[in-house]
């Protein structure tokens, strides 16, 4: 009795450091300490869950140990070892994991209970309730397990083939996952969703029956593939949080199914999270969940870019900043790439220091993960008032001097204004409506969506080709001599 309260008190305190963590993730200041708020939180509900299943026997110490070693040598690997720009794939995966820990506890604790007859009577709620919680946990585990390895795919490109030649970039062989999505296809998505419900309906009139378990994990997996398959273009974003979203919900119902509180309440405020998240995006890009969900929109592959611009040089850029009163920097994911945000807010400073207003346009998608480029600007000291949303940079453009792109392609492409293809309806940071466009990327290639840009052909726009991190100390360089 004592212990129970022990334990329940540990949990309460948990749950209390999670809710305040993610109170403080609400404004930039202070989410590192809401990062950390929740790190403690989690760190006791497994210490509280550890020492629980302890006292009552259920592991030894060898279990306890083992698993917390390798559990955290694998995550300080990963987590020290990620590179800022892998951190969505890392993120993709960590959704999946945990998919997959809620279906796996599902999936022993159904065994288990028709292993050792442990199963409520025939008719009762109880065995409605445990087994519907046990069957969902199931099914969106698997669903978001697969669905995530397919994301996290997509995001790097595919997956190697260990033990294959090396290409001239030291990489094995790469296996792709085209985005592919044929009308049928969300015919056999319904039939295959209806068939897990089904699944679960017919364990509970024949619980002991282990086919069906082990149909519904097939299915679900099956589920989660072709989920995320078809989707492609722009809209990574919004599957990685609906991912991220369905990990919290599953691991909630595997709340239900172990008895376990903290399970529930942390799983439900990870799944309401990534769902508000989910609409955000949704909002971002102009497009209902539905038809993310449901109609492929990627199809329209890589071009290859024909046409040709001519380059110009930093010290070009350099006059053409001059004497500008206001100046807009665009950043996306080829800052990232190359870690130029401390050389992108030392041009902000040299600007500043010559009565320049300077902002910067943030569009909900830029980079490969939400707030992917609040994170890398903070890290440069960048003030977060200077970081400015889609809306309200685009009514400031048309009255500035300057749009410096930095490594952004897809959320500046004007194409998306027109309504078709992968970017088709996408909102856009309207780079174009500067006086003048200074674009700075490698080459004339495509973004994530695979579609040229015609920005970068139009008059007004000077392109600096190079890495992102060189050409910006290039620049600064070139207005320091100036
Ligand atoms: P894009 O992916 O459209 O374009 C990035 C550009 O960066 C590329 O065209 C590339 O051109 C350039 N680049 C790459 N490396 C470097 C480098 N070292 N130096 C300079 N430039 C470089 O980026 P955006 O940020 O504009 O758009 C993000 C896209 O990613 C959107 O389509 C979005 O939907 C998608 N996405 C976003 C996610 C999110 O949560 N934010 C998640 C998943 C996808 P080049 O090769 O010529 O240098």
């Amino acid at each position: 009795m004592v212990d129970s309260v022990i334990w329940d008190i540990g949990y309460l305190v948990s749950a209390a450091l999670f809710i305040l963590g993610i109170k403080r993730l609400s404004s930039p200041k202070t989410a590192p300490q809401g990062n950390r708020l929740g790190a403690y939180g989690m760190s006791l509900a497994v210490a509280v869950t550890m020492a629980k299943l302890y006292n009552e026997g259920i592991i030894g110490l060898e279990l306890i140990i083992g698993g917390l070693a390798i559990g955290s040598i694998i995550g300080i690997l990963m987590a020290t070892r990620v590179e800022m720009t892998g951190m969505p794939e890392l993120v993709a995966l960590f959704n999946g994991f945990g998919g997959g820990a809620s279906a796996l506890v599902a999936l022993s604790e159904v065994l288990n209970r028709i292993e050792t007859n442990e199963i409520p009577l025939e008719g009762t709620v109880e065995l409605y309730a445990t087994w519907v919680a046990i069957g969902l946990s199931g099914l969106v585990g698997w669903l978001t397990l697969t669905g995530s390895l397919m994301a996290m795919g997509k995001l790097r490109g595919g997956f190697y083939i260990p033990f294959t030649k090396k290409d001239d970039r030291g990489r094995s062989k790469w296996v792709s996952f085209p985005t592919w999505g044929p009308p049928w296809l969300n015919v056999v998505k319904s039939i295959l969703l209806l068939a897990g419900f089904s699944l679960i309906w017919l364990s509970i009139n024949d619980p002991t029956n282990k086919d069906l378990v082990y149909a519904l994990v097939a299915t679900s997996s099956l589920l989660g593939v072709l989920f995320v398959i078809p989707i492609g273009g722009a809209d990574m974003p919004v599957v990685v949080s609906l991912l991220n979203s369905m990990s919290g919900i599953a691991a909630a119902f595997t709340g239900f199914v172990i008895g376990n509180n903290v399970l529930i309440i942390a799983g439900s405020m990870v799944g309401a999270a990534g769902l508000i998240l989910t609409f955000i995006m949704c909002k971002a890009m102009n497009r209902t969940l539905t038809a993310v969900l449901f109609k492929s929109f990627g199809g329209g592959g890589k071009e290859s870019v024909t046409r040709t611009k001519v380059g110009s040089d930093p010290e070009e850029v350099a006059m053409v900043c001059d004497g500008i009163t206001k100046c807009v920097i665009i950043p996306g994911y080829g800052m990232a790439v190359s870690q130029a945000q401390h050389a992108v807010k030392e041009f902000a400073d040299l600007l500043e220091s010559e009565g320049v207003e300077v902002q910067y346009g943030i569009h909900p998608v830029a980079g490969r993960m939400p707030g992917h480029m609040n994170v890398l600007l903070a890290e440069a000291n960048v003030p977060y008032e200077q970081l400015i949303e889609m809306d309200d940079i685009n009514s400031e453009l048309p009255e500035t001097d300057v749009a410096l792109v930095i490594g952004a392609n897809d959320t500046v492409n004007p194409v998306a204004r027109s309504g078709d293809g992968p970017l088709g309806g996408m909102p856009i940071i309207d780079a174009d409506k500067a006086r003048v466009v200074v674009i700075i990327k490698r080459s004339l290639s495509v973004g994530y969506a695979g579609v040229d840009n015609d920005l970068f052909y139009e008059n007004k726009t000077m392109m600096l080709f190079g890495d992102g991190k060189k050409m910006m100390n290039e620049l600064n360089a070139a207005i320091k001599e100036l």
